[in-house]
């Protein structure tokens, strides 16, 4: 039977509603969800990372998971890891994870849309979907997965699209890399380009800007004033800016600020046609970084470990080749 670590860190999968309670909160323990799942198919574990709502969590947090996850697939008797995770911030643990771990065993995240308490709650079936995935062979060299509402999805790839619904997890652009399908795993394709970086350190000072039509430069001016490493800026489409935007790029530039572009889309990659000022000739002949498909939260959580990782310009810009 195969052996499974089940780290759980908190989330709407571990919230109950107390009689004495506001509002439902994480507490439940790994032995309270193990009690309720269904025997068979894997021998599972449980151990305790936190019990938070992932709205609390760091991406230093993740950085910690991503070792404890480690040393735990180290261990030559695990054939693979389940963590589950509060929904709001599951995309960036998974995605950082995903780009530090190196491993071939299977590591699932998974989490929930309704707490324990509430009629419908998902969490269950969720982490059987996840534990089932974590312990099919053909789940290996896929890196870290998302199993959430029966879809397996590539952390690089699925974005928390949905506020509500129990399917609130989409991979934009590319679809889910497969399904779990009652006891099949059914594995439709490869995860494409994967990237890892051994990190053993994060940059923290890194912002994320959205850009909104006529957007000032009020913020981005308050984060290179404060001294941030790294910015990363959502913009339009396929990497455009507003004109008035240019110079205060290029001072950041000049100030040695990291500046990575994604696209607020939501989906696809960067570059375009377009000669007018702003568009993405003007970016390139600046010199950012283009973070291509990755999301703009995941673009930060890129470049969080790119700038504690790179020992220069030439590598930094390597990691977003
Ligand atoms: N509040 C939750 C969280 O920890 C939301 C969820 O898990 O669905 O992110």
């Amino acid at each position: 039977m195969p052996r499974i670590i089940v780290i759980t860190t908190g989330g709407t999968i571990a919230t109950r509603r107390g009689p004495n309670l506001a509002g439902a909160i994480p507490a439940l323990k790994g032995e309270d969800v193990l009690a309720m799942l269904p025997r068979g198919g894997a021998d599972l574990a449980f151990e305790e990372f936190s019990n938070l709502p992932s709205s609390h969590l760091t991406p230093v947090n993740a950085l910690d998971l991503s070792r404890r996850v480690a040393a735990a697939l180290e261990r030559p008797e695990v054939d693979g890891v389940v963590i589950t995770h509060g929904t709001d911030t599951l995309e960036e643990t998974a995605y950082l994870l995903d780009l530090t771990l190196r491993t071939s065993k299977p590591v699932v995240i998974t989490g929930a849309m309704r707490a324990a308490t509430s009629l419908g709650y998902d969490g269950l079936a969720n982490l059987a979907a996840a534990v089932r995935v974590a312990s099919t062979p053909s789940a290996s060299d896929l890196g870290v997965v998302l199993v959430f509402d029966e879809e397996i999805h590539a952390a690089a790839e699925a974005q928390k699209l949905h506020a509500q619904s129990r399917a609130a997890f989409t991979s934009p652009g590319t679809g889910p890399l497969g399904r779990v399908e009652g006891e099949r795993v059914w594995i439709a394709r490869q995860p494409v380009g994967r990237q890892q970086i051994a990190c053993q350190r994060l940059e923290e000072l890194v912002d994320l800007i959205r850009l909104t039509q006529g957007a000032d430069v009020r913020m981005l001016r308050h984060s290179l004033e404060d001294g941030v490493a790294g910015l990363v800026i959502e913009a339009f489409g396929g990497g455009r800016v507003p004109p008035w935007w240019l110079p205060h790029l290029s001072e950041a530039l000049q100030r040695r600020t990291a500046v990575v572009i994604a696209s607020r889309c939501g989906a696809g990659g960067l570059g375009d046609e377009y000669g007018y000022v702003g568009a993405y000739h003007d970016l390139r002949r600046l010199g950012v970084l283009f973070a291509h498909n990755l999301s703009g939260p995941k673009a930060r959580i890129k470049l969080m470990v790119a700038l504690g990782t790179a020992r220069g310009l030439n590598e930094l810009r390597a990691f977003f080749a």
